[in-house]
């Protein structure tokens, strides 16, 4: 095992001083290894997110070469080359396990934003401290865009959110942590041959959810209750004004739509599996509510705004894979992980074999039949 940093790497390096993980604590599970602290129903810090795959990792006494950049892995004969910082290796099949947010994805206009306003991605902000004094642009709506308008609103800052296309949902549904429903009914053991368009399940932004001791509900209606401000999506730059789509209104009712879609599929589940007594009574939530007008640009010269926080999503790093399988969008080609080049395999990668690839909990349904191929592969050719 290859590592380029330390283990937990990613979340160690490229996560914000706030964050939790907004799946619950009884849902953090690796392979032999749960949660066992007093609170279950709580949501991970860094810090404990990193001693538990430490744990783990020292637990199973993986053989982790740490501080191993991986700079290229070529076909050579029937197996691979694979060049290190510390050296060639040969080996007969690779599992890519580098993640899937290795870098943030910002769009081309972030060159036409003026010099004045400060830029950050998610992997540069820390905490609010760290930008200047003033408004604040944050671009994106789902997790990390509607963690990071909440945290920077509350330290005082004028927030205003560019929102496209997102996914609402409630922290808690009838009582239960909302990806207890997703765990119990179902819909996250949805395998990946079972979906109807895997490209764009595949594509899907997170969920805006946050992890908290209230377990409160981050969702738009919050946010402009808490004075951030909300515009369409930022569709371009010109003569230093952002310019947001109008599309506003779609995009929430887009997301009311479908949010009430998932809990009418929860409702049902309860109902013909019996569930109904152990959960309160079916709720529906408020839609989201349209500003009475909303801005359709804004002069990014005029001082107002101080900084841009790009959330605009993340996206894998293949620049070291000398090998002919990452399309033109910088996405692997693979099917169910199993990748187009023989011996070569994924793990790790949003809805990989089931919904759940994209959490952590997911791989292990997934490692097990992605190294089940390996192991047939090794097997056939030996
Ligand atoms: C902001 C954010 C919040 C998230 N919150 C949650 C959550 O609440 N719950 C949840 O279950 N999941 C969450 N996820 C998803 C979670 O991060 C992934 O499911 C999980 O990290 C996947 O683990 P991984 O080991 O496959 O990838 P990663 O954690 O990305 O690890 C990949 C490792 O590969 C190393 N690497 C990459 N390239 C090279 C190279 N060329 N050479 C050597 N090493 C290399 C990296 O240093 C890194 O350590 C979140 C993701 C993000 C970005």
């Amino acid at each position: 095992m290859l590592e380029r940093g330390e283990v937990a790497n990613s979340w160690r390096r490229e996560r914000w001083d706030s964050l939790r993980l907004l799946t619950p604590n009884w849902q953090s599970r690796l392979p032999g290894q749960r949660y066992e602290g007093p609170d279950p129903h709580g949501y991970m810090t860094m810090g404990e997110v990193i001693e538990f795959i430490e744990r783990f990792a020292g637990d199973l006494r993986a053989p982790v070469r740490t501080g191993t950049n991986v700079s290229s892995v070529r076909r050579a004969g029937d197996g691979y080359q694979v060049t290190t910082s510390r050296g060639e290796i040969r080996c007969r099949a690779v599992v890519i396990a580098s993640g899937a947010c290795n870098q943030p994805s910002v769009p081309q206009f972030k060159d036409a934003v003026p010099a004045s306003v400060e830029q950050l991605t998610p992997f540069d902000y820390r905490d609010p401290a760290k930008l200047p004094d003033g408004g604040v642009l944050v671009v994106g709506a789902s997790a990390t865009g509607v963690q990071l308008a909440a945290e920077l609103q509350a330290s005082g800052r004028p927030v205003t959110l560019s929102v496209g296309e997102h996914v609402r949902l409630p922290r808690t549904y009838r009582g239960r942590d909302v990806l207890w429903w997703m765990d119990a009914s179902g819909v996250w053991d949805q395998r990946y041959d079972e979906v109807g368009d895997l490209t764009r399940a595949r594509r899907l932004p997170s969920p805006q959810l946050v992890g908290t001791a209230e377990r409160a509900t981050l969702d738009l209606n919050a946010l402009a209750a808490a004075g951030v401000e909300l515009v369409g999506r930022w569709a371009a730059v010109r003569d230093g004004r952002a310019l947001f789509s109008g599309g506003l209104r779609n995009a929430f009712s887009l997301a009311d739509l479908k949010m009430n879609r998932l809990l009418d599929t929860f409702d049902e589940w309860a109902r013909t599996n019996g569930r109904d007594a152990e959960v309160r009574p079916s709720e529906r939530f408020s839609s989201t509510r349209v500003p009475s007008s909303t801005r359709l640009q804004l002069d990014l010269r005029s001082g107002e705004i101080r900084a841009v926080v790009w959330a605009t999503g993340f996206r894998p790093d293949y620049g070291w894979l000398d090998v002919p399988v990452v399309d033109a969008k910088g996405q692997l080609h693979h099917q169910g992980g199993v990748v187009d080049s023989p011996g070569l395999y994924a793990l790790g990668l949003p809805v990989l074999r089931r919904r759940k690839s994209t959490f952590m909990y997911g791989t292990e349904d997934d490692a097990r039949e992605v190294i089940d191929h390996l192991t047939r592969y090794l097997a056939v050719r030996r």
